[in-house]
C-alpha cells in the first residue's frame, strides 16, 4: 500500500495557499473562510446606506408622515423652519453614522437659538448640533453634546457657514424579556474627526426633562430636527452594526 510522501503533502499544501492567493471573480485575492469581510472604504462604504446624496430626500419623510418638506440647495438639504422634523423611511439600531452640517454663515439669534438643529439616534437620543463658535450656552446643550446629559469633551466647532462632521457609534440600549433596560445605550461621537464622546451611557430619551428610558422597539427611523434655523446637511451615510 503506498502512503503519501511528505513532499507531495506539502506540495499539495503549496498548490492550496497559492490556489487561495489567486485573484477571484473580482479581482481580489479569495479571503480563506472567517476572514474579516471586505468593504470598500469611499467614501461612501460600500456595505454604507446612503441617506442623503444631495440629489434627494427619498430616504426621508416628514416625522408627521408625508414627505419631507426639507428642500434641495446646491446639494445639501436645508431646514425649512416649521416643516418639522424629518426621519428616515427606514428603521435603525447599533449604527455607525457619518453627517455632514452647516450652520447658517450669518450669524443670528444667540445660545440655543443660533444654528440649532440635531440627529436623534433611534427618533430619542439626541447630538446636539448647534452653532458652538463663540456662541456661549449651557455645556450639555452644545454642539458635540448628548442633549442635556453629556456635554462634549472640547468644543470642536468651526465657524458658521462651514461644513462640519459627526462620526457617531450608536449601540441600541439592550432589554431583558420583561423590558427592563440591563445595558444602556452607548454612543461615541467625532466632531470633525476630534473626540467629543467617549463611549458615553446615554441615560433614556434626550427630550424628557429627567432622562429615562421608554419602551422601544429595537429599531426606530433616525430623526434631523426642526429647530427653526436653516442648518443643511450633506452627504449622510449609515452602516448598520
Ligand atoms: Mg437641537
Amino acid at each position: 500500500m503506498k502512503t503519501r510522501s511528505p513532499l507531495l503533502a506539502f506540495n499539495l499544501h503549496a498548490v492550496l495557499l497559492f490556489t487561495l492567493a489567486l485573484p477571484g471573480p473580482s479581482g481580489r485575492a479569495a479571503e480563506p473562510a472567517g476572514a474579516p469581510r471586505v468593504v470598500n472604504p469611499g467614501p461612501p462604504p460600500s456595505d454604507a446606506i446612503v441617506l442623503f446624496d444631495g440629489k434627494n430626500l427619498d430616504a426621508w419623510e416628514s416625522e408627521q408622515g408625508g414627505p419631507a418638506r426639507w428642500r434641495i440647495e446646491d446639494g445639501a438639504m436645508v431646514v425649512v423652519g416649521g416643516t418639522g422634523n424629518i426621519r428616515t423611511r427606514r428603521a435603525f439600531g447599533d449604527c455607525q453614522l457619518h453627517i455632514e452640517w452647516a450652520t447658517p454663515e450669518k450669524i443670528e439669534g444667540e445660545g440655543q437659538g443660533r444654528g440649532n438643529s440635531g440627529v436623534f439616534l433611534m427618533g430619542r437620543y439626541e447630538v446636539q448640533i448647534l452653532d458652538s463658535w463663540q456662541n456661549p450656552t449651557y455645556h450639555n446643550g452644545q454642539a458635540g453634546a448628548v442633549y442635556g446629559q453629556a456635554p462634549p469633551l472640547v468644543n470642536a466647532s468651526r465657524p458658521p457657514g462651514q461644513w462640519q462632521t459627526y462620526d457617531i457609534i450608536f449601540r441600541a440600549p439592550r432589554r431583558d424579556g420583561s423590558g427592563k433596560v440591563v445595558r444602556p445605550a452607548t454612543i461615541t461621537v467625532l466632531h470633525n474627526g476630534v473626540l467629543v464622546q467617549d463611549h458615553f451611557e446615554i441615560r433614556g430619551s434626550t427630550y424628557l426633562e429627567r432622562p429615562q428610558y421608554e419602551p422601544h422597539p429595537d429599531k426606530l427611523p433616525l430623526v434631523l430636527q426642526d429647530h427653526g434655523n436653516p442648518v443643511r446637511f450633506r452627504n449622510i451615510w449609515i452602516r448598520e452594526l
